[in-house]
């Protein structure tokens, strides 16, 4: 499937997780360099919503709770 088009730009794959080195990896490889359409954050951001810089890939919340809960502008 190739790597998310957002990876360049995206916290969890640039080091927002520096400190869960585990989980960043567990990450990129099952979302960021895989099923990307799998993840939370990409499913926000290709709805047109600026995401929550602590998003997880694997949140459980759906786009239209993530973006109420977080106030999601535009972007
Ligand atoms: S966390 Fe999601 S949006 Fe960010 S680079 Fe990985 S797959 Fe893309």
């Amino acid at each position: 499937m190739g790597k998310c088009r957002f990876y360049e730009v995206c916290p969890i794959y640039t080091g927002i997780l520096q400190d869960q080195e585990m989980s960043a990896k567990a990450f990129k490889t099952q979302f960021c360099e895989a099923d990307f359409d799998s993840c939370k954050r990409y499913a926000v951001r290709i709805r047109g919503y600026l995401v929550p810089k602590k998003l997880l890939p694997s949140s459980r919340m759906s786009v239209d709770e993530i973006v109420e809960k977080y106030k999601c502008p535009k972007g």
